[in-house]
């Protein structure tokens, strides 16, 4: 029977996918990528022949129902994002639960993702956690900064460099100068970097040597 994987790709290294991955990737019959140019990349790497479609944000909505029908006519396919697993700050949700109201089968491989070993190499608890992805860039910010200062869980960000000083310096106006954190930059990557401190001190940091690439930020919870 036909359905929809979702397929995790690397966020770096090139040879952080799975067996599986690959696999599934080779033997469907559409591939739907966020980025067509991005995934051919990764498919000539393991050469991997499987036509391509565009799924972004600005189609998602409308390609949905057409996609589902194609499912149930007979193609598997697969769902990939630019980088990691696709439905995390990506494209996903709105096929995942389409196929799932149709009766479709949806089987999601585990894989890649930024917020899990930005979690755990934070050395914060990881036992409990919850994963914001990017706050909101104006409208709604303070709200949901406001909103986090009660939290006990450690909390999981995704930032660009662009914005990291200030979000630290704002989170340490709702959340405390003291607060314990984890800055991790180009995970997986020749250049990663893992600094941890607290938000008074990381922000000084990153003043003093302006970031570049991608960013995860982790935040202790409030001690309970
Ligand atoms: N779907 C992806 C996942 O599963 O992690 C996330 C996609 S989201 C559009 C991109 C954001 O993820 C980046 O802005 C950054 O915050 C984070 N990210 C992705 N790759 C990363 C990396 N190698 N190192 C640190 N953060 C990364």
């Amino acid at each position: 029977m036909s359905k929809l994987y979702l397929v995790p790709t690397p966020i770096g290294n090139l040879r952080d996918i799975t067996y599986r991955a690959v696999e599934v990737l080779g033997s469907v019959g559409l591939i739907l990528a966020e980025d067509t140019r991005q995934a051919g990349k990764l498919l000539s790497h393991y050469n991997i022949r499987t036509p391509l479609q565009s799924h972004h944000m600005f189609n998602e909505h409308k390609n949905v129902e057409a996609i589902c029908s194609r499912i149930e006519s007979g193609t598997t396919v697969a769902l990939v994002s630019d980088a990691g697993t696709p439905g995390i700050s990506d494209p996903g949700f709105l096929l995942v639960r389409s196929c799932i109201e149709k009766g479709i089968p949806v089987e999601t491989l585990p894989g890649p993702t930024a917020l899990i070993p930005a979690l755990v190499n934070s050395g914060l608890p990881c036992d409990r956690f919850c994963f914001e992805g990017f706050l909101p860039p104006k409208k709604g910010r303070t709200k949901k900064l406001t909103a986090l200062e009660e939290e006990t869980r450690t909390m999981v960000f995704y930032e660009s460099p662009y914005r990291l000083i200030r979000t630290l310096d704002e989170m340490a106006e709702h959340f405390g100068a003291d607060r314990k954190a984890s800055v991790s930059r180009e995970l997986s990557k020749i250049y990663e970097e893992n600094i941890r401190g607290t938000l008074a001190f990381l922000s000084e940091h990153y003043k003093n040597k302006p970031p570049k690439g991608e960013i995860v930020i982790v935040v202790a919870g409030k001690k309970e």
